[in-house]
């Protein structure tokens, strides 16, 4: 029962790692050494993200080579520069 209990929480701190954005395959591995302090720390951590957010809707993107929004659905430009 133990074994199902440890097992349970890699796969959560794996999902949550992948939901952070962070190194799935480290987390986990770090999980099966230290299984409920790295759930703790990761759970404590920030989300990584991209940092990169659509201009129209706010709504997160995975990276700046997203072309149009998967939120909104608008079209993204390519490089937004503060016009002068
Ligand atoms: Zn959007």
């Amino acid at each position: 029962m133990a074994v199902v209990f440890y097992i349970a929480i890699i796969v959560a701190t794996g999902i949550l790692a992948a939901r952070k954005q962070r190194s799935v395959f480290g987390w986990v591995l770090l999980s099966t050494f230290f299984p409920l302090i790295s759930l703790l720390i990761l759970a404590c951590l920030s989300d990584l993200g991209s940092g990169w957010k659509c201009p129209y809707c706010h709504g997160e993107l995975p990276s700046r080579e997203v072309r149009v929004c998967m939120h909104c659905r608008r079209a993204l430009e390519e490089s937004p520069r503060p016009s002068r």
